[in-house]
């Protein structure tokens, strides 16, 4: 896959981008969150946009404080994962500036300030409604002075592929989003985490491509015998890092979930109780909506679900 790396980047302090486009880096690296969450400070005709706050640290909401160098007018989410969401409340008390994100928030208890459906406008910027790594994804479009970017969010990142975890992920509707991306004209995304990414179009083909041939892959297994989630994860990514484990986990359910939709997949007996011997696992930093007990536990029900082929 065509994925960008690139040294870790000054902490603190806001870094030009492009005119007009500077990010902040929060400082909360992970296998699955890169270098940090990007948080863009945007300046436009109606004043600075901060996209994305990161996470709940104090630290970082202080530091796009000290960087925004004008008032911050509006505060923009493209989902609502806590490397995303978790510094809102802090910068939103501090600035009083209202919060726009999907009008269908999947985080209980949050309503946005300024509601986006799919093509609602908000300071220049076109709200784009990708759900499938997030249930309330929005990408948002920039067009300016013969720009053509998009704010890709955690849909298309430049140094991995995204986590689809169910029930907020859903790989119908990722498939979906990223064949949406496929029509559009942008020639440069700025995404959730990593670098920049020129000719984005040919990441989003690849990763589309990866995902088909991952369920071809699945489809094959499926012949061949039932499979739980967890057996299935091991025998397609044998991953050694317990979080990258429980990621790949995630993303085969999703897959099963998928084929159980379109009736190429059956799931062979509801989820059941926990067995007392179930292994523990850890719930992944960052991507994953809920880390409390109950999402953990849930986590562990999945991967003992069961999938077969559809008779
Ligand atoms: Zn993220």
């Amino acid at each position: 896959m065509p994925f960008f790396t690139e040294a870790e980047p000054p902490r603190g302090v806001p870094l030009d981008v492009l005119p007009g486009i500077r990010r902040i880096v929060a400082c909360n690296p992970s296998v699955m969150t890169y270098q940090g969450t990007n948080t863009y400070l945007i300046e436009g005709a109606e004043g600075l946009s901060v996209l994305d706050p990161g996470p709940d640290d104090a630290q970082h909401v202080q530091d796009i404080l000290a960087g925004a160098g004008a008032p911050i007018r509006r505060i923009l989410l493209t989902h609502t994962h806590r490397d995303h969401f978790g510094a809102v409340a802090a910068l939103r008390a501090a600035t009083g500036a209202p919060v726009a994100a999907y009008r269908h928030s999947a985080r209980p208890g949050f309503t946005p300030d300024m509601p986006l459906g799919d093509g609602d406008n908000v300071a220049g910027l076109t709200a784009i409604f990708t759900p499938g790594h997030a249930a309330d994804h929005l990408c948002f479009a920039l067009r300016d002075g013969g720009r053509k970017i998009l704010f890709s969010g955690d849909h298309v990142m430049s140094w991995s592929s995204s986590i689809v975890s169910p029930p907020d992920g859903d790989m119908l509707a990722y498939y979906r989003s990223l064949e949406r991306l496929l029509d559009r004209d942008d020639e440069l995304y700025l995404s959730g985490h990593g670098p920049a990414l020129p000719e984005p179009q040919t990441l989003v083909r690849e990763l589309l491509a990866h995902r088909q041939r991952r369920e071809a892959t699945i489809l094959r297994q499926l012949e061949q015998q039932d499979w739980s989630v967890a057996a299935l994860a091991e025998r397609l990514y044998a991953k050694a890092d317990p979080y990258l484990k429980v990621a790949a986990q995630r993303n085969v359910l999703a897959h099963l979930l998928k084929l159980v939709a379109e009736g190429r997949a059956v799931e062979l007996e509801p989820a059941t109780e926990l067995p007392a011997d179930a292994p523990q696992i850890p719930a992944p930093p960052g991507e994953v909506q809920r880390e409390s007990g109950s999402a953990v536990t849930m986590m562990q029900r999945d991967a003992l679900r069961r999938f077969g082929l559809s008779k």
